[in-house]
């Protein structure tokens, strides 16, 4: 078997890695300083470096149909691995590459979904980095994770629709450079389930629209990319605002989830791998009772079981990617539930190692992993919850065996 990336993806990926550990990483206390105290979201140094890989056509990599005029670079799902791997090590450096999330799924969305008008209204400008967007599905008076329960009403009056409800945990909604939101809300709520909803491109700028507040993650905000209560009372777009059919917004979400949640997948095996060298590093340079920690069995099998459930993720996600660029979403559904539970899981247990092995230092924002065990712990609730992802594992399970006996024939009995 061979595990390596094609010559093309490698050289792509040295590219990146050279930009992160030349003009990144070194700088990565500059920005943090910059956004999170200053709350400037888009210093100098990020516009710079966004210009110098725009240049090197290191750029929208984890879009997947670019047309022949569009910037940047195609990349497959697997081989997109190659470099989200290395974009997630630091929250902000996807960006600097134009391969940060909400926007990519959002820019795919339009791809598939948008009418020539929409692209070059708010395609056109995504894809040179000019304009940033929000997904708004989620509901605070709902229950969210069954996307049937979502309340907003979208109602049609003459060539407008008229949009009432509340919406929270918008990522980057509240980033003032948010031009507009993709809305989900129901337009049919007479049609049969999975009919009733569409999604729709709303302004922000759009009357009656508010930002209630950002919230917290684990008392963390984050300023860069936060989670935005809004509110829409009558807000009015035309009618041509509507992404693909009336009634057809599952089926966009759905096209919409399977790549986005692989590439969540991959960034946050990037930062587990850098959580993991910080480990190592931090117990070789400590001592307690006259030895040095890493000289102890709880921190040597702490760090090796990380190891474990990395490794495992990491396949499991190259495994899932190859399928969906080679077999498509369909088949792929399973997979991505898979990857969704497991780098989840392995994320949160591998902070948690973490803070152990920092001591007190773990907790703080000296280290990394206190923010990180926030994010981590996130991503077991948001793209869906572990218990939502492991229930489409059962009924996917349930149908490979229908219709088997497998006891008779494995035990030649009954
Ligand atoms: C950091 C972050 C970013 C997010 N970004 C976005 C975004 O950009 N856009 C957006 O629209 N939303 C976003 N969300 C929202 C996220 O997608 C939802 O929180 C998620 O779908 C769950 O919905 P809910 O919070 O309403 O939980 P609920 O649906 O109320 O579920 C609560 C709990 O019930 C249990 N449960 C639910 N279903 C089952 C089941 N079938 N079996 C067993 N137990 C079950 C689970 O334990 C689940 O956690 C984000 C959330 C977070 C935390």
């Amino acid at each position: 078997m061979d595990f390596d990336h094609a010559p093309r993806t490698q050289a792509i990926a040295a590219q990146v890695e050279d930009i992160f550990q030349n003009d990144i990483l070194p700088r990565n206390r500059e920005y943090m300083v910059a956004a999170e105290r200053d709350h400037d979201l888009t210093p100098a140094l990020l516009t710079d470096l966004k210009k110098k890989a725009f240049g090197l056509g290191l750029w929208n990599m984890a879009l997947p149909q670019l047309g022949d005029d569009d910037p940047g670079t195609r990349l497959s799902n697997l081989e997109f691995a190659a470099v989200a791997e290395i974009l997630g090590r630091v929250g902000w450096a996807s960006e600097v590459f134009n391969c940060h999330a909400p926007d990519t799924p959002n820019m795919e969305i339009l791809q598939m979904f948008g009418t020539e008008a929409q692209k070059a209204e708010w395609l056109a400008p995504m894809l040179v980095g000019g304009i940033r967007s929000s997904f708004a599905m989620t509901e605070p008076d709902v229950a969210s994770s069954d996307a049937n329960n979502i309340a907003t009403r979208i109602e049609r009056r003459g060539d407008s629709y008229v949009i009432n409800g509340r919406k929270w945990f918008a990522t980057g909604a509240g980033n003032p450079n948010c031009r507009f939101l993709i809305v989900v809300g129901v337009t049919n709520p007479d049609a049969p389930r999975g009919r009733q909803q569409s999604m729709v491109i709303v302004p922000t700028d759009t009357p009656g629209l508010t930002i209630v507040r950002n919230l917290s993650v684990l008392h963390h905000v984050d300023h860069r990319t936060p989670h935005t209560e809004l509110l829409f009372e009558d807000v009015e777009v035309p009618v041509s605002n509507r992404l693909g059919e009336e009634g057809g917004g599952f089926l966009i979400g759905q096209a919409r989830l399977g790549p986005a949640r692989v590439h969540h997948c991959m960034r946050a095996i990037g930062r587990c791998e850098v959580l993991i060298r910080l480990m190592v590093e931090r117990a070789s340079r400590r001592s307690t009772f006259g030895k040095a920690i890493r000289e102890y069995s709880s921190v040597q099998a702490a760090i090796s079981e990380s190891r474990v459930a990395l490794e495992q993720a990491r396949l499991l996600v190259q495994r899932t990617a190859w399928r969906l660029d080679n077999e498509g979403n369909k088949a792929a559904r399973k997979d991505v539930s898979l990857i969704k539970v497991a780098v989840a899981r392995a994320y949160h247990d591998i902070c948690n190692h973490g803070i152990q092995i920092f001591g007190a230092m773990g907790v703080t924002e000296d280290a990394p992993f206190a923010e990180a065990l926030a994010t981590a712990r996130a991503f077991r609730i948001y793209d869906g919850p572990d218990e939502v992802h492991l229930q489409t594992i059962f009924r996917l399970e349930e149908k490979q065996g229908e219709g088997q006996d497998l006891l008779s024939a494995y035990t030649g009995r009954y």
